[in-house]
């Protein structure tokens, strides 16, 4: 069956069989189960990544599914992680696929994440991406930052060690509620789609250890302008996180319990 669920990827040869055996060992935290996490995680389901685990502690609102393909009307009130664990289930029933419906807390990020090959970004705040590059950095675990807003999203690979963590592009944490969410200024329904195309394509470089992969380049895309446009970032050498090893938000977290 894999022969031929996979035969047009394989042709590529960025990937070829020896790519498509990678992708089938690789696991794979998805960090948030909402517009970004959740296409993220189908698309590399559907890549061959049949080894993920899946992280959110919230139901199923109406106000999701105008920009989530894989909930629909009767998946309203179910925990996210478990709606998309099913949808999964349905595209590949032999993939392994570990729901949890909690808070992705330190306690939480510190057991998972050095169990996986790769975290990618399904989250709404930068908190807890701040925790998860804190994990991340610590255990040496790549993971790919992404995130939406209105009609536009960014997306920057980080390898431990290889180029910059996300406290070298956002130093310091801006005080709560101050910057703009989905909640407070939209959300196009197609962003989250084209920004976790984009993400699955890397976290596929990633697991393939592909040449391509450029740690620290963020590419930025307004799918409204059709602009897309990449910086590349350099690794702070005063980082407290990835240059100091301090990994505030692990342990600041862990003091407030
Ligand atoms: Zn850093």
């Amino acid at each position: 069956m894999d022969g031929q669920r996979f035969s047009r990827q394989v042709l590529l040869p960025e990937l070829g069989e020896e790519g498509q055996r990678r992708l089938g060992e690789a696991r794979v935290l998805v960090a948030g189960c909402g517009g970004l996490g959740t296409h993220t995680a189908s698309a590399l389901l559907r890549a061959g990544v049949r080894r993920l685990v899946l992280v959110d502690r919230d139901v199923v609102e109406p106000s999701n599914l105008h920009r989530v393909a894989a909930f629909t009307q009767d998946d309203v009130g179910k925990p996210k992680a478990q709606a998309l664990a099913s949808y999964l289930l349905r595209i590949d029933p032999g993939a392994e696929v570990k729901p949890h419906v909690a808070h992705l807390g330190p306690e939480e990020a510190e057991a998972i994440i050095p169990e996986v090959d790769l975290v990618v970004d399904g989250l709404d705040n930068l908190e807890t991406r701040y925790l998860v590059n804190d994990v991340c950095v610590k255990h040496g675990v790549p993971w790919i930052y992404t995130a939406v807003l209105a009609t536009y999203g960014m997306t920057m690979p980080i390898i431990p060690e290889k180029g910059p963590c996300l406290r070298c592009l956002f130093p310091t944490l801006p005080p709560a509620g101050s910057l703009p969410t989905c909640a407070t200024a939209g959300i196009l329904g197609p962003v989250p789609q084209a920004l976790a195309a984009l993400q699955a394509t890397l976290a596929i470089q990633v697991l393939l250890g592909s040449s391509e992969l450029r740690p620290g380049e963020l590419v930025h895309v307004d799918l409204w302008a059709r602009r897309m446009s990449t910086l590349a970032v350099e690794r702070a050498s005063d980082c407290p996180t990835c240059g100091r090893r301090e990994f505030e938000f692990l342990n600041l977290d862990e003091a407030a319990h």
